[in-house]
Formats: structure tokens, C-alpha cells, sequence
């Protein structure tokens, strides 16, 4: 496949606003590919070069990009940087300028290895290199490649094509219809990385994707928790359960192989090097290879005191890691143990795994074991949920004893219970911003007035409004919203997003908030658990509590089904049975 094929695919999968288009045409496109192809394939056309959980970036600014623009198409750099003034969009000025581009076909194969070697140039004169070397890519790809070159460099393609829908895509391309996806969605809970899963499937099919196996240095996906109102459901549902307190920092897992430690986020973000001490601490263990599952906390032991979440968030920084480190130094809590010395553990039952835990990290002081207390009692249930939040921390997690870790999962083996509000939601819901609305009075100067904001639908791959934000936010994070949204901002509602309101300005879903709402309410306008006529979910009175990306990405959020979920629990608590 040639780059300007590609390209021309690119076109059609960013003008689509049908999840349905986008599956058939990406599987249109997995079609025409060669299982060589196939993989770099893949990871381009999220606008990456490599699995999400490596932290390899092509690494072009702007500036760098204006500068290459310039070279490639001997046109000097201030009049560049005003046609963008003007477009707007780097990507349309190269291909403005490069309008008698180059015919020659450039293989996607060779477009990739070329921005890996762009990627990787370090040191010295690398600036230089990077500027050349995309240089001389731009000079040799038709106009339309140029754009899409362009915004892949800078990370701006805007195609929002999420995990699943690849899943889907690559099913369709097989078998006309989603019946694969289970198969491939296995692969992908334990391998976390879609491009091998793509390549596997193309080489060899549904039996060599089943034998993709857990391995160090890949992410498992998280297993996640379910959620119920109060003690005496849990357990009512559960029976004898392991109660552990629930920390609001950081989900971490822990990755060693022999030396070589690597500290991966939910969401698969790369966190070795932030989190320095606990990759010395994971360093210092005595087994070969493992894998840890845990919640990264910033402690503070003058209070002797857990810190909130915000400042755990705070070491996710480029810079000062190590005054960082001295400020708010990590621990980590081990609850879950996925791989030992070889051995994929995730079928043990999870009692006999947390024992394995304390032998693994026994003696460390910054790998602590998470208590666990084990009860079929709802008085002891309940007086562990308040030890918990006395203490600070957010509340508990229950967990079956003899439940195995299923990736990627999120069922009653795991159930979460926070702290009750009485009358309000007992919990707070992430959301997913969609959009926004111009400002009026003093949020003009902030340019955006209220955001709308969606959650998940996990079952269609798709975003759902549920309520527009309006407040909760101080002045200075007004100003980082708008930031962030000037580089998301899309021209129209992207495929995956389903909306009835039209917002003045549609965002890609990437940033995600955590909101606290009175109630969920029954909502015409809303298309959050909407089903033909019938009226999808409102929440009444929202505010954001916090910024989530350091966690969580879009689809990570609170799902449909978990609001659906929360309102007949919010119902049952108004009329007692
Ligand atoms: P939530 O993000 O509200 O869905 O809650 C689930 C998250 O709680 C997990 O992804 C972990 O990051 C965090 N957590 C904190 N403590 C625990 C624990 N003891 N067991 C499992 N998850 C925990």
C-alpha cells in the first residue's frame, strides 16, 4: 500500500460521522493490506508509530514542523508560519505548498520506518536531523499525504478511531460481521497492543490471536470494579468477601524483567521514569520477572498521611522529577499479582494471589502490601467502610476470594463502595468533554461558556451526552480547558460521538473530568441510555471534582450501563422496597 492510498483513506475515515462507516471502511482498508503492512498500519492510523504503552513520540513542534515546511518547499519560514496564521491548520499549509508534490509512490512501510528513525534521533544535532529527515518525507508524498504527515508529526490526527472499532474492523475484514470480536478483544485485554494482535490475525489467524499469551513489558488491560449502594448489597450479592481500603491515587502496573523495570498507567501511559521509586523499589525484588497490580499514592510522612488525588497527579511532570520525588514521594499499594518467574497467574484464585503478593514484596517500604479484612458481615463491612474514609481515603473495594483476574474486565468480582452522601449520587462519575459553548459575561474572556460532556457506551464504541458543565471549575482551569480543547477542536461531530445538542465548537473525546451531580434524572435531550422515543439520562447539578487524564482516557469513563445501573440504585434509595 502506498502512502497517498492510505492518505485517501484517511480522508474518507475523518468525513465519516457513522461508527458503522468508520468500521467498514478501516476493514476496507484492512483488506487491501499485507500482513507487513498491516501492523504499522494500525498504529498510524491512531496517529502513533508503536503500541500505545511505548513511550515513543515522533516528537515535531510546531516550530520544527514550520522549519521542515520551509525546507521541503523552499518557501521561507515567516511566510509559512502566516499561512498558518491563516489556515489554521499546518497540515493544509503543506499541502497548500506542496501543490505540485511529488508522483513518486512511497510504500506506508517506508513512511513508518522513515518517522521511527525521526522519532529516534536523540543528542546532539537532532533537531537538525529531524527537521531534515521530515524534510525530505514531505518532498517526496503527493499534497493530500502531505496534510496527513503533517498532523500525524504533531500528533493532530483527528480521526478518533478508538480500540474497539479496530477490533470490530479487523473482524469485518474476515468475516463480513463482528462475530470475531470476542476473540480478538481476548488477545487484546492480555496483550494490550493492537498491532500485534492485527498482524497475528492476518498471518495466522483466529487460532494464533487465542495464543497470544500475558508477557512482561506488555500491559494487561485492568481488571476494573462494579459498583453497589451500601454494605448490605454487597454482600447480599457477594457473601464472604475481602474488603480492601480504596486509594484515590494512580493505577500502576508494575513490569519487571529482570533489571529492567517499566511502570505502565490505566490508560497505558508509560510512567518508568516519573515514578522513579517505585521502579528502584520493583528493581530490588528478588524473583526474575513479574507483573504487580496496585495504586500509586503520594504519602506524606510528616501528616502520616495519604495525600488527595490532585497531588499524586501532580509527578506526572517532564521536569524536577527528582526534587518531585523528594517532595511527595510514592508508595505503592499491591493488590494483585498477574505474573511470576514465567507464570501467568491470572487463573489463581485471588486469595492464593495476594499471598503471593506479601511474599513477593515482603520487606519492601515503598511496595506495601494492600490489607485486605475478610467478612461475610455487614456490621464489620460497613464499620471498615467508615475506618477507611476516617482515614482519608476514598472507601473500599470488595473482591470475591475466589475470583480469578479477568483482564479488561469490570463485573461483581470487584466491587468499589464509597462514601454516602445522603441524597446525593454516592459517587462521583467520570465524563468525557464533547464539546463547548461560547461564553457569555465574564466567561467570555475564557472563550468557552459550558462544556458538554458524555460518557461511554461501551457496547457501540460510541460517547453519549449526559449533561452540559458549568461550574466547579476555578478561572485558571477555564483557561487550561480552553488550551486543551483548541488542540481537540474538530470541525464536526466526530463518528463516535452521538448528540442531539450541537455545540458551538465539537471536541475529539480525550479529556476527562470527574463530576459530582445531585441526581440522575430521565432527560429527552440527553442521548445517554436513550433507546428509540424513550428518554435517555440527565444529571442534575453537575460540578467537576477533578481533572482525570492523568488516569483515565475517554474510554475509561463511566459507561451507559453504569449510569443506567446508578439511576435504579438512585431509585430503590428513594423507595425503599
Ligand atoms: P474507579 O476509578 O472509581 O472506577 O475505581 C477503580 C479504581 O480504584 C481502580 O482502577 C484503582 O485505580 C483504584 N483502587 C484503589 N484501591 C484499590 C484496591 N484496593 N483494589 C482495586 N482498585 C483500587
Amino acid at each position: 500500500m502506498t502512502v497517498s492510498e492510505l492518505s485517501t483513506y484517511l480522508d474518507r475515515l475523518e468525513s465519516t460521522s457513522s461508527r458503522n462507516e468508520l468500521v467498514k471502511t478501516l476493514a476496507e482498508l484492512y483488506l487491501k493490506s499485507s500482513p507487513v503492512e498491516i501492523q504499522p498500519l494500525t498504529y498510524l492510523i491512531q496517529g502513533r508509530l508503536v503500541p500505545f504503552f511505548e513511550p515513543v513520540e515522533i516528537g515535531l513542534g510546531e516550530k520544527l514542523v514550520i522549519a521542515a515546511i520551509a525546507q521541503a518547499f523552499a518557501t521561507p519560514a515567516d511566510e509559512v508560519a502566516k499561512l498558518f496564521g491563516r489556515l489554521g491548520d499546518l497540515g493544509l499549509v503543506a499541502a497548500k505548498l506542496s501543490a505540485h508534490g511529488s508522483s513518486a509512490e512511497l510504500p506506508v512501510t517506508e513512511m513508518h520506518a522513515r518517522l521511527l528513525e525521526i522519532a529516534g534521533a536523540a543528542g546532539a544535532g537532532s533537531v537538525e536531523k529531524k527537521r531534515s529527515l521530515f524534510a525530505a518525507l514531505l518532498k517526496q508524498v503527493d499534497p493530500n499525504s502531505a496534510k496527513h504527515l503533517v498532523r500525524i508529526a504533531l500528533g493532530r490526527l483527528r480521526l478518533g478511531i478508538g480500540d474497539p472499532t479496530v477490533l470490530d474492523a479487523l473482524s469485518f475484514a474476515r468475516t463480513g460481521d463482528r462475530s470475531l470480536r470476542p476473540v480478538l478483544e481476548g488477545a487484546y485485554n492480555r496483550a494490550s497492543d493492537l498491532g500485534l494482535i492485527a498482524k497475528t490475525f492476518w498471518s495466522g489467524g483466529e487460532d494464533d490471536v487465542n495464543a497470544l499469551k500475558v508477557t512482561v513489558g506488555r500491559p494487561i488491560r485492568s481488571q476494573l470494579a462494579e459498583r453497589l449502594p451500601n454494605p448490605e448489597a454487597v454482600i447480599k450479592k457477594l457473601g464472604l468477601v475481602a474488603v480492601q481500603p480504596k486509594y484515590d491515587g494512580i493505577r500502576v502496573q508494575i513490569h519487571k524483567n529482570g533489571s529492567v523495570v517499566r511502570v505502565f498507567s490505566r490508560n497505558l501511559e508509560d510512567y518508568t521514569v516519573m515514578f522513579s521509586e517505585l521502579t528502584t523499589a520493583a528493581r530490588g525484588l528478588k524473583d526474575e520477572t513479574l507483573i504487580l497490580d496496585g495504586e500509586a499514592i503520594a504519602y506524606s510522612k510528616e501528616l502520616e498521611e495519604y495525600l488527595p488525588f490532585q497531588l499524586t497527579a501532580s509527578r506526572r511532570r517532564q521536569h524536577g522529577i527528582e526534587q518531585a520525588a523528594l517532595e511527595l514521594p510514592l508508595v505503592a499499594f499491591v493488590f494483585d499479582i498477574l505474573y511470576r518467574n514465567g507464570r501467568d497467574l491470572t487463573e489463581l484464585p485471588y486469595e492464593e494471589r495476594l499471598a503471593l503478593v506479601d511474599e513477593v514484596i515482603a520487606g519492601s517500604t515503598v511496595l506495601l502490601p494492600a490489607p485486605i479484612i475478610k467478612t461475610d458481615s455487614v456490621e464489620v463491612l460497613t464499620k471498615t467502610l467508615l475506618d477507611s474514609i476516617s482515614q482519608g481515603l476514598e472507601g473500599v473495594v470488595v473482591k470475591r476470594p475466589e475470583s480469578k483476574y479477568q483482564a479488561g474486565a469490570r463485573n461483581f468480582n470487584w466491587v468499589k463502595l464509597k462514601r454516602h452522601t445522603s441524597g446525593e449520587l454516592n459517587d462521583t462519575v467520570d465524563l468525557v468533554l464533547l464539546g463547548y459553548y461560547f461564553g457569555k459575561g465574564k466567561r467570555a474572556e475564557f472563550g468557552v461558556g459550558a462544556l458538554l460532556a458524555g460518557v461511554y457506551d461501551a457496547e457501540n464504541d460510541r460517547f453519549a451526552t449526559i449533561t452540559k458543565l458549568g461550574t466547579g471549575l476555578s478561572d485558571a482551569e477555564w483557561r487550561q480547558i480552553r488550551e486543551r480543547a483548541d488542540k481537540l477542536q474538530v470541525e464536526q461531530r466526530p463518528a463516535r460521538v452521538d448528540s442531539i445538542l450541537v455545540p458551538d465548537v465539537w471536541l475529539k473525546p480525550e479529556v476527562v473530568v470527574e463530576v459530582m451531580a445531585d441526581e440522575i434524572t430521565p432527560s429527552p435531550r440527553h442521548t445517554a441510555g436513550k433507546v428509540g422515543d424513550e428518554p435517555g439520562f440527565a444529571l442534575r447539578f453537575p460540578r467537576v471534582v477533578s481533572f482525570r487524564g492523568a488516569d483515565k482516557g475517554p474510554e475509561d469513563a463511566t459507561t451507559v450501563k453504569e449510569i443506567a445501573q446508578l439511576f435504579r440504585q438512585q431509585r430503590e434509595r428513594k423507595q425503599p422496597a
